[in-house]
């Protein structure tokens, strides 16, 4: 059979998934190709927080709102598992509670629902939490998802919409005819197509050069650990995520606190972030490092035992913000660079693919810089 397609979207993580589901959703011919299997890259190792209010712009807020309530559309037409928990962020000084004061008038200025909360109504709302917490936010608009599950719900139903997914073949060339894509190479097959969406994660770079784009995008690592009960109902995060989840790094570690519940009765302990390539290495000082400081805020963590710990890739990008856009030779189109977002931004990222080929918008203003 010789295979065609309008667009190939290259990786199937969740960015991958999320462009296919909507180029699909467009009626275009759409190849999804994995080089391994679906979710298997950072979506295998990674939390599910769909965070809205920790954002440094009102724009930031609207933009993450706009992939909270895309979710409510892949829940209700791909059966996308969304936890409609809430999330909240938590100060453990008077100085740390006022930056969340501000924080709360940058997530009201992009539109989220946020309240500002004092240490008793944070127990109001979660028992578990320390005594002695100066006080915190609840963001209600909030969510979690799971990474895997959402792109295989997310396959499962491109592919009764005609999507063809492609797993264990890399994508090792792409052909360019006269300036523009014509095809991309997979173990021996050749697929003709128009347009390459190039979602490879922190794998991107080298998919760049194919055609000759620099994409510069890093592997920043992070640990999880994953607790076999959950204290919380909620998402936590302490206040001093602020200042490690874009590119400043003021712990060697970037070593902050965040609780996942996961839905199924158990929680992810996080974070780090550190440069040192793709090792895989679990560092069992950090591990331990973590459950401590999560004790902070939570004291019963405590005394449980973590049931796996793992390590995961973000997309990091000294530009501090996805890349969303056209480059290089027409036709290729990069989606990827999203650090600690992926998991929030993946539909908006899909539909701003889709709005790109369909030609409804031009830009995305998240392009590379010439
Ligand atoms: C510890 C940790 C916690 C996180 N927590 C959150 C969170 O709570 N909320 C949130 O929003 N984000 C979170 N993130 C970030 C989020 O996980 C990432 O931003 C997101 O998963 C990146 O998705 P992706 O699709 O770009 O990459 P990936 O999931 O890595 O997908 C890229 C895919 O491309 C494939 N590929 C590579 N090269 C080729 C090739 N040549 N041919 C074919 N296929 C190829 C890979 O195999 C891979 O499957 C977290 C990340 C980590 C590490």
């Amino acid at each position: 059979m010789t295979r065609s397609a309008d667009v190939v979207v290259i990786g199937a993580g969740i960015i991958g998934c999320a462009a296919a589901y909507f180029l699909a959703a467009d009626g275009h011919r759409v190849v999804l190709t994995e080089r391994s299997e679906v979710a298997s890259g950072t979506a295998a190792a990674s939390g599910g927080w769909i965070i809205i209010h920790d954002k440094e712009t009102p724009a930031e807020v609207a933009l993450a709102l706009e992939s909270r309530r895309l979710y409510d559309r892949l829940a209700a037409e791909a059966g996308v598992v969304v936890h409609r928990t809430g999330g909240m962020m938590l100060a453990t000084t008077p100085a740390e509670f006022d930056r969340l004061r501000h924080q709360v008038e940058t997530a009201t200025a992009g539109g989220a629902t946020v309240e500002l909360l004092d240490g008793r109504a944070l127990i109001d709302l979660e028992p578990e939490l320390a005594r002695d917490l100066a006080g915190g936010t609840h963001c209600p608009d909030e969510a979690t998802a799971q990474a895997p599950q959402v792109c295989q719900a997310i396959v499962t139903t491109a592919r009764a919409r005609g999507v063809e997914v492609l797993t264990g073949g890399a994508v090792t060339a792409i052909g360019v005819e006269d300036g523009r894509v014509a095809h991309v190479v997979i173990a021996t097959e050749r697929i003709p197509t128009r347009a390459v969406v190039c979602a490879c994660g922190v794998w991107s770079p080298a998919v760049g050069r194919l055609v000759g784009v620099e994409i510069p995008v890093t592997p920043r690592r992070g640990h999880l650990l994953t607790m076999t009960a959950s204290p919380v109902r909620r998402p936590l995060l302490e206040a001093g995520y602020l200042d490690v989840s874009g590119t400043a790094q003021p712990d060697p570690q970037g070593l902050r606190t965040i609780v996942q519940p996961r839905g199924d009765g158990t929680c992810l302990i996080g974070s780090s972030r550190e440069f040192k390539g793709e090792d895989r290495t679990v560092d069992s000082d950090l591990a331990e490092r973590m459950k401590q400081r999560a004790a902070r805020f939570v004291p019963a963590l405590a005394k449980m035992r973590p049931a796996r710990v793992t390590v995961g890739f973000r997309p990091y990008t000294p530009l501090g913000r996805p890349i969303i856009g056209w480059a290089g030779p027409d036709g290729f189109l990069v989606a990827t660079g999203h650090e600690g977002q992926g998991i929030t931004l993946a539909p908006v990222t899909g539909k701003f693919v889709s709005d790109l080929v369909a030609g409804r918008i031009r830009q995305t203003g998240f392009e590379l810089p010439p």
